[in-house]
């Protein structure tokens, strides 16, 4: 048995700072959590004292890609490096993930199964995983990755990474088999292009029809997966909504038609803004890339603050990956620069975020009952949020009762 003595923590559920608890935790869970002066501690239990730092949950990132490593075609058909190569430099990352502060991550395209099923049988050293494997569009949309001069990935596709191309409403419901079958957690498929799809696919441009976007959602349910939708604007952010997706993902242009947001607050579907993934796109992406990064900058900090106005749950993504690992914790930074408290930044990313994954009754919270997965911070990050950047200021991570990580 554990006991943590916290005398500052956020726990995740309220937007407060608050102090003198004490929190006991035995076979990975949080078992009692109530103030430290009617707290009895049992003999023999490890009593660790978090003193001035602050304790809060394992932050929680609901759409990452660990396996990615620049939009360059030639790193996207793993031409760069064996194999092998490749798997320890992601297993580097989910160590690295995981010490800056981030328990459980929710991949959105890229990460095979078998990286979730190491970390959990203790071969790795990572956060918790869910896994979407490959992104799900038709021809010519973003999951397809062909060359600029329109050529396709030459090797020979990986079984537990199925390629996502599917075409009409039976093809569509096959394809989501066969990522359940290839061990996906998470249904993710694109309803438009982005900011880095290739030129003459734009973000407000829909390359998917209804049919075909009901059959993903209706088979995923079926199967019990939630959808991850990747939509920005335009009408197939709108037929996605009204298709009952479980999460929209980057939703920059959500505040152009404000029915979409009463729609998504009625039906509890989740907004993932993720702006710091833009911030490169607009410096280091392609010509067509760096234009869309910049012109939907404004339309996304509006989109968020419809969001938040209109009672829209929403979580915080960072979409790392194409451009940086090891800082998700910009996307908190970006959140209150484009209007939310730290407060409401920090819920994003934890009891908010463990919603929109749906492990709300496992992680998220400093509450009994669930896994103990939380982290000693150096600082007020509510007073702050950038003391969490890079994990520098993290100075514990503690995931299921076992600590993962100590700095000092
Ligand atoms: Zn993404």
């Amino acid at each position: 048995m554990k006991a943590i003595i916290c005398n500052n923590f956020f726990d995740g559920n309220g937007l407060e700072m608050m102090h003198g608890q004490t929190l006991l935790i035995e076979h990975g869970k949080i078992v009692s959590f109530r103030a430290s002066d009617e707290m009895e501690i049992p003999e023999g239990a490890e009593i660790i004292d978090a003193g001035d730092r602050t304790v809060m949950p394992g932050l929680i990132d609901c759409h990452d890609h660990l396996a990615s490593f620049g939009y360059d075609i030639a790193s996207r058909w793993g031409l760069t490096e064996q194999a092998t190569h490749r798997h320890m430099r992601i297993a580097n990352v989910l160590r690295q993930t995981l010490e800056s502060g981030y328990t459980t991550v929710r991949d959105a395209g890229g990460l095979a199964a078998g990286f979730r099923d190491a970390v959990d049988e203790g071969l790795a050293s990572g956060p918790r995983l869910l896994v979407s494997l490959g992104i799900i569009s038709p021809t010519g949309g973003i999951g397809e990755h062909l060359s600029p001069s329109g050529y396709g990935n030459p090797l020979v596709s990986d079984p537990s990474l199925p390629c996502g191309v599917a075409n009409g409403p039976v093809e569509m419901r096959t394809k989501v088999r066969e990522m359940v079958r290839s061990g996906a957690d998470v249904i993710k498929f694109a309803a438009t292009g982005g900011a880095s799809s290739r030129s003459g696919l734009e973000p407000r441009d829909m390359l998917i029809s209804r049919e075909e976007i009901t059959a993903i959602v209706d088979e995923a349910h079926f199967l019990g997966r939630k959808v991850m939708c990747h939509a920005l604007g335009g009408p197939g952010l709108r037929a996605s909504i009204e298709a009952g997706v479980d999460s929209v993902e980057h939703g920059t242009f959500l505040h152009e038609d404000p029915a979409l947001v009463d729609m998504m607050a009625k039906k509890g579907i989740f907004f993932t803004p993720t702006f710091s993934v833009y911030k490169y796109h607009s410096k280091k992406g392609s010509p067509h890339g760096r234009r869309r990064a910049i012109e939907l900058q404004s339309d996304h900090v509006a989109s968020l603050a419809a969001a938040v106005e209109g009672g829209v749950p929403v979580a915080s993504g960072t979409d790392a990956g194409g451009w940086v690992h090891g800082n998700n914790a910009e996307e908190l930074s970006c959140l209150v620069d484009a209007g939310m408290s730290p407060a409401q930044a920090l819920r994003a990313a934890t009891g908010a975020a463990a919603t929109c994954v749906g492990l709300q009754e496992c992680v998220g919270t400093l509450d009994e009952g669930k896994q103990a997965d939380l982290i000693f911070v150096e600082g007020n990050p509510l007073d702050d949020v950038s003391t969490l950047e890079y994990g520098r200021n993290v100075s514990l991570v503690m995931k299921g009762g076992d600590v993962v990580y100590r700095n000092g």
